[in-house]
């Protein structure tokens, strides 16, 4: 594995492939793209299948950012509940975002097999719950979405839960059969290739260190700029001062996740028999499932510095056996990070600036799926068909009060808070 490339089981599980080379000299496109996480790549795919010339500039390699990193769960909905949908928008139109979350994800369904990514999608996803408000919270949650929305949740009781799930510490499930997992960096790279046989041209290596707005906006890297009529910014929660009035309105949250040592196929499926994802629904939240090589990926543990936490791995490893305490024997052999980027009402924050500036950032912790259908959302957009867009911009984001600095201690307070009641009942 090259020393560019943050170590993670998911960059070990592939081969590293060579570097594309970085932008060098002035060049001109209909479209140039910042980012090479899964919006960026949707995007740049979308258009370029249109029949755009696009250019996409990455500052590191294809997936360095949370793409490659994550949990891989690929989730129907978005990092807020509906009512947060339902309060700015209305019933009719949160139901429409929530059916095109739905869609985004039989959308990476189609383009994995359309593009014959080798990136292990698997089918069904339990939200969980640990304590008795968490499963009221979790039920009422279940039936809105049976009723409201005709989606095909299922109330899983304890005894059904732990028929598929080898756990002692959760109470009951809202089972989504839709949702589903996956390789994570596979698939980023997956679709990069995709783009670049559609005719997309991607450099690495290339970070953007001013973007020139107007009627033909300029990307500009050290060595050269792309100058084009539509930009796309894709950068997420690693933008560090480019344009500062959407940074505002998103703060960088650290988050990890631990692969276990390899478990054998047989102790693996054991603990989870239906091979689904899993998460709970606590404020700290703890989300895991199996890898095609059976080991347990073990998410949780959020940061508010840009820090490691110490001591990280012992404490993800404890987390992991309180879960399943058959697995004290057990040992997580990596443990990574990144940066998730939350807006105040965990909504996502998706639009266009200038007319020609079109970004998409905030997926509070739940963009797997919701960054593909941003990608697709803002191609739709700059080919003049801008109706899912103009519904996404409706939503209100409030600033982050203060600059990166005050944002931290604001939002440990808040988190302190939220983790305390967690904690009492
Ligand atoms: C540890 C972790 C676990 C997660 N688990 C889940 C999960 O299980 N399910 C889920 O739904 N979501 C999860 N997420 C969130 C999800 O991964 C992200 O929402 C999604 O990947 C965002 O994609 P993106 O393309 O917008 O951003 P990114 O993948 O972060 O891509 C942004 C890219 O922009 C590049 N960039 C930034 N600035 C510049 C610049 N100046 N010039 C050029 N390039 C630049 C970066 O290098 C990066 O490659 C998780 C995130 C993390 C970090």
């Amino acid at each position: 594995m090259s020393a560019d490339f943050p170590p993670s089981w998911y960059a070990s599980s592939l081969p590293e492939p060579a570097a594309l080379p970085p932008l060098r000299g002035d060049v001109q496109a209909d479209v140039a793209v910042l980012g090479a996480g899964y919006t960026g790549l949707t995007a740049a795919l979308e258009l370029a299948q249109r029949g755009y010339r696009v250019m996409l500039l990455e500052a590191q390699r294809i997936g360095w950012g949370a793409s490659g990193r994550n949990g891989g769960q690929a989730l129907v909905g978005y990092g807020c509940e509906v009512d947060e949908l339902e309060r700015q928008l209305g019933r009719d139109d949160a139901r429409h975002l929530f059916d095109w979350s739905r869609e985004a994800v039989q959308s990476m369904r189609q383009r994995i097999a359309r593009h014959g990514i080798d990136c292990h999608w698997v089918e069904g996803h339990a939200s969980v719950a640990i304590r008795a408000r968490h499963e009221r919270d979790l039920r009422a949650g279940c039936e809105h979405l049976q009723r409201h929305y005709d989606y095909p949740m299922q109330w899983w009781e304890r005894d059904v839960l732990h028929a598929q799930l080898d756990s002692p510490r959760y109470r009951a499930a809202m089972f989504d059969p839709l949702s589903a997992h996956l390789h994570p960096l596979a698939y980023a790279r997956g679709l990069a290739d995709a783009a670049r046989a559609a005719g997309v041209a991607i450099h690495e290596h290339s970070p953007v260190t001013r973007v020139q707005r107007g009627a033909q906006a300029t990307l500009h890297t050290a060595q050269g700029s792309v100058r084009a009529a539509h930009l796309v910014v894709a950068g997420n929660a690693l933008l560090q001062g480019l344009l500062p009035e959407l940074e505002c309105r998103v703060m960088p949250v650290g988050t990890y996740i631990g692969a276990s040592v390899p478990l054998g196929a047989e102790r693996a499926r054991q603990l989870i028999r239906n091979d689904m994802a899993v998460a709970d629904t606590a404020w700290a939240l703890d989300y895991f499932r199996l890898s095609h090589d059976h080991r347990l990926l073990f998410g949780g543990r959020a940061s508010y510095s840009a820090l490691p936490p110490p001591g990280l791995r012992g404490v993800m490893q404890r987390r992991m056996h309180e879960v399943f305490p058959q697995l004290a024997d057990v040992a997580l052999e990596q443990v990574w990070g990144g940066y998730v980027d939350i807006t105040r009402n965990r909504a996502p924050h998706w639009g266009r600036l200038d007319g020609n500036l079109y970004f998409a950032q905030g997926f509070s912790g739940h963009g797997v799926a919701a960054a593909g259908l941003a990608g697709e959302v803002i191609a739709a957009a700059i080919d003049s068909q801008s109706a899912r867009l103009d519904v996404f911009q409706r939503l209100q984001h409030a600033p982050f009060p203060g600059g990166r600095l005050l944002r931290m201690p604001l939002l440990v307070a808040a988190m302190s808070w939220y983790k305390l009641r967690d904690a009492l009942w």
